[in-house]
């Protein structure tokens, strides 16, 4: 099951993608990019620019107008830059703008019909798309979502473990169930998946048990969100690192297996 070769994320394993859950303002989304790209262990920067919130009246994104920071990251860092999109009108955006990779979020992965959109709006491109788990449990709707992307024809797809929503108290924010994710992988060995241990953590402190994990169960990479200043975050604060954290302490922690 070991799928960690896919060149569409570079030579360097495991992939590691990081950067802000959301984009805030222009100096934070830099900032933390170029602190990121001085180290040749990442391979793209992440940023949120639509975010949609579970409650209403949270900080929903800054949308299109965030869209030249990213590529101000990539013209400076030479970092490919990755977004979520949740609409047609998001993908149309972010290929008017160079996004170099795309992402289907949870809330999104459970609509068919949402997902059915975003894959109708990249026919005829093949950018590379990751579609994170749908919120909920159901490997179904997971694989269902990459069927849609590979029937429009896009050929570089990978899955986001990013763990389930679930009634029972566990220390996680979103049970990882990490079973699902190696039924997922047994029905889909050629699609390669990346773990994002902070939405599965949702605190800072359970990053590396769970980043181990992932690499143990020889996931491909890792997307771990970073912020110059957690506490102060418009999302998502208790689960970000400052890259100075991821660098020297989170990624120098993990035991990486030596690939045959
Ligand atoms: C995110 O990546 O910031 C995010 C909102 O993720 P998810 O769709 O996994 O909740
Ligand atoms: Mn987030």
């Amino acid at each position: 099951m070991n799928n960690s070769n896919v060149s569409w994320l570079g030579k360097n394993t495991p992939y590691i993608i990081a950067g802000p859950c959301s984009a805030e303002t222009e100096e934070q989304v830099l900032q933390t990019a170029h602190e990121l790209a001085k180290d040749p262990r990442i391979t793209a920067f992440r940023a949120g620019i639509w975010k949609p919130r579970t409650r209403p009246n949270n900080f929903e994104g800054h949308g299109t107008m965030a869209l030249p920071w990213l590529q101000r990251v990539k013209a400076e860092t030479g970092l490919p830059v990755c977004t979520e999109v949740a609409n047609a009108a998001h993908v149309e955006d972010c290929l008017k703008h160079g996004v170099d990779i795309l992402w289907i979020g949870a809330r999104t992965t459970v609509n068919p019909f949402s997902v059915q959109e975003i894959a109708d709006a990249l026919r005829g491109t093949d950018i590379p798309v990751m579609v994170k788990n749908p919120v909920t449990p159901d490997l179904q709707l997971w694989l269902g979502a990459i069927e849609r992307l590979h029937n429009v024809g896009l050929t570089k797809i990978a899955a986001i473990h990013r763990g389930f929503s679930s009634l029972e108290k566990t220390a996680y924010r979103n049970a990882p169930l990490w079973s699902l994710a190696i039924d997922f992988r047994v029905q889909m060995p050629e699609i390669p998946m990346i773990c994002d241990p902070s939405h599965i953590a949702g605190k800072a402190n359970l990053l590396s048990e769970v980043s181990q994990m992932a690499l143990d169960l020889d996931m491909a990479g890792l997307m771990i969100e970073t912020h110059p200043n957690p506490p102060a975050a418009w999302s998502d604060a208790a689960q970000q690192v400052t890259p100075h954290v991821l660098l020297t302490e989170l990624l120098a922690g993990l035991t990486v297996k030596q690939s045959n």
